[in-house]
């Protein structure tokens, strides 16, 4: 059997290969803010660079930080934390990072989407690295400041000081996710798990699978109120479940009847041929194509993109769906 992966705990990182450093991140968004204040409340220096004078610059001011243009954030800084939308990261390195960046600079990143697929080139002699926390940035920052964390995975894509693993520690150990767990992975691996997962899954197997379902029950004259509370709310208690007991803790909460029902459906339903599928589709990952038709559809202005939410928001379950979350948001205790 292979070696369990190795998790790195709270006793395994110090922060002191960043001590002194400026830490320059780029973009004030879902993990952007997150990372700025947790950094900082670290006792870490950190710098905020902007692309304009908009929301964000304003925002991070009334969060106590002092914003600088991109440029000027780059310039003398230590690492350059790229926080700003994957699909903006290329231009911006090229633009504002690599004409000001310090010689031997760390660059670092939060997804391998840019380094994986060679969209950017970093220097031979910085050190390349990447912190992936494995939740929205909202809740990297809220359970930081609870005195928890949000798990992550690190890896080192180049390691020119030969510290490059301990800095990337440091830093998942600056936004409080050694205080979950921190696994050690790769570029490669990071990146194709991720398209991966959210395509056949998270995003995208799931969200068909709830549609396909509701829409079933409304074709065979059921009340769409109940579909959608069967078909898609429900699904909640379900994943809490799973989240917190595992797949046979969540059995374990079900009827019998549902247990039996679920068991031997569900395998005729998920069989060969969408198995296939979802091979399909990671061959895409693997092979560059989709990472290709993506960036494609990003410059040409995002139109299937824009034409399936537009689609997705008319739909029969969103607009039920709407009116019901409340009753059953009424119903939630208060914690
Ligand atoms: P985001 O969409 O929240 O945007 C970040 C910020 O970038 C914006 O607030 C703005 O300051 C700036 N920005 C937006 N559009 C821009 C443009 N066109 N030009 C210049 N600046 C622009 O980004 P995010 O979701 O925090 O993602 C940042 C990085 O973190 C990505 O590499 C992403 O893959 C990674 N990541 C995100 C999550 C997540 O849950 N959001 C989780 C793990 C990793
Ligand atoms: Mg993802």
């Amino acid at each position: 059997m292979r070696k369990l992966a190795k998790i790195y705990a709270e006793k395994d990182a110090d922060l002191s290969p960043l001590f002194g450093k400026k830490l320059a991140i780029l973009g004030y968004g879902s993990q952007g803010r997150a990372w700025a204040l947790n950094l900082k409340d670290s006792g870490l220096n950190v710098t905020v660079g902007l692309e304009r004078k908009g929301s964000s610059w304003e925002k991070a001011k009334a969060d106590g930080l002092s914003p600088a243009t991109t440029e000027e954030a780059v310039k003398d800084a230590d690492a350059i934390i790229f926080l700003v939308p994957d699909m903006v990261q290329r231009t911006i390195y090229l633009e504002k990072v690599k004409p000001n960046l310090k010689n031997g600079a760390d660059m670092v990143f939060a997804h391998g989407f840019n380094i994986h697929y060679r969209l950017i080139e970093p220097p031979k002699n910085s050190d390349v690295y990447m912190i992936a926390p494995k939740g929205p940035g909202p809740t990297v920052r809220d359970y930081f400041v609870h005195g928890g964390g949000v798990p992550a995975l690190v890896a080192v894509h180049q390691d020119v000081s030969g510290i490059a693993l301990k800095k990337a520690l440091a830093m998942a150990k600056g936004i409080g996710a050694t205080r979950a767990g921190v696994i050690e992975t790769t570029f490669k691996e990071e990146t194709e798990t991720d398209l991966i997962g959210e395509q056949t899954v998270l995003v995208g197997g799931i969200t068909e699978l709830l549609r396909a379902a509701f829409n079933n029950l409304v074709d065979l004259g059921y009340q769409p109120e109940v579909s959608y509370f069967e078909a898609i709310n429900e699904m909640k208690m379900i994943v809490d479940l799973i989240y917190e007991k595992g797949l046979n803790g969540m059995m374990s909460a079900v009827s019998d009847t549902a247990k039996y029902g679920g068991i031997t459906v569900g395998r005729k339903l998920i069989d060969e041929t969408v198995r296939k599928k979802m091979r399909e589709a990671a061959e895409r990952v693997r092979n560059g194509s989709f990472a290709n038709e993506w960036i494609e559809e990003y410059n040409r202005g995002m139109p299937t993109l824009r034409k399936a939410l537009e689609e997705l928001k008319k739909s029969k379950e969103e607009q039920v769906g709407s009116s019901l979350r409340e009753l059953a948001l009424r119903g939630k205790p208060k914690s």
